[in-house]
């Protein structure tokens, strides 16, 4: 279709993803709940317990939207832990601090526009990097874990939330045609954007699937990389650590 990107020059997907997400950035959250059922909480509360956060922390939440992940981990990581909420996108951000602000979340997070691919932190930052739906978007995946790992600290992790590739065929059958076909009218109804909707099956579609994106871990230099299946493998969270 005219969006699939395959083929398509690197400058011209990136103005594509800027394009979707200033589109739907107002819109963002409630399309997040009807699209998932609400499940997307259950998925990123299971990435903050799988994050080893605690008092004092430092934390990047990349590609971190609208912020869900970044409120979660600004209450674990308490008044002498740092969050950095950072997003390539503007409006996106802008979305996030206003909801970070209404939630009274002010104490210990930061917000930064940058491109997942050349991280502008210091080596050995973090003591945790999340990406969450955010993956998918970025156009060289293997140069952005590179530029995760950097900034990560020795015994630090990355945790990448994504969608994936269902474990079972029938999952698979329904998964597609959901996307495919209900997910861009919801999209339309809601945001008047069928074409961002389109987009977001497609790159769901040509994500990595668990195993490939374990592989890339291991190429950037994680280790100890392990994925866990989550709602069959609709959505997989890998984690990596940095010795
Ligand atoms: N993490 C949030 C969540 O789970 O609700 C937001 C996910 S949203 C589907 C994907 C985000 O990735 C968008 O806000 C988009 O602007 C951001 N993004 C896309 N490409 C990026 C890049 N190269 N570097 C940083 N962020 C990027």
């Amino acid at each position: 279709t005219h969006f699939g990107y395959q083929n398509v020059p690197v400058a011209d997907k990136q103005k594509r993803v800027a394009d979707v997400f200033h589109s739907v950035a107002q819109k963002y959250d409630i399309m997040n709940d009807i699209m998932s059922g609400g499940i997307h909480r259950l998925w990123k509360r299971y990435t903050i317990d799988m994050s080893g956060a605690r008092a004092g922390h430092t934390i990047l939440d990349l590609a971190g939207g609208t912020g869900d992940l970044t409120a979660m981990f600004s209450k674990r990581v308490g008044k002498t832990g740092k969050v950095f909420l950072a997003d390539i996108n503007e409006s996106m951000l802008k979305v996030g601090r206003d909801r970070m602000i209404d939630r009274g979340l002010v104490n210990n997070i930061e917000y930064a526009q940058v491109n997942a691919e050349s991280l502008p932190f210091a080596n050995n930052t973090f003591d945790c990097v999340t990406i969450a739906f955010g993956l998918r978007n970025v156009t060289d995946k293997q140069k952005a874990l590179e530029s995760m790992f950097r900034v990560i600290k020795p015994g630090g992790r990355l945790l990448v939330l994504e969608f994936s590739k269902p474990v079972f065929p029938w999952l698979s059958k329904i998964y597609d045609q959901y996307s495919f076909s209900l997910l861009p009218k919801f999209g339309e109804w809601v945001t008047g954007d069928a074409d961002s909707y389109q987009y977001l099956a497609e790159s769901i579609r040509m994500h990595p699937d668990q195993e490939t994106l374990k592989d890339m871990f291991n190429t950037a230099g994680f280790e100890d990389c392990e994925y866990h299946n989550l709602t069959g493998g609709i959505v997989a969270l890998h984690r990596g650590f940095k010795y």
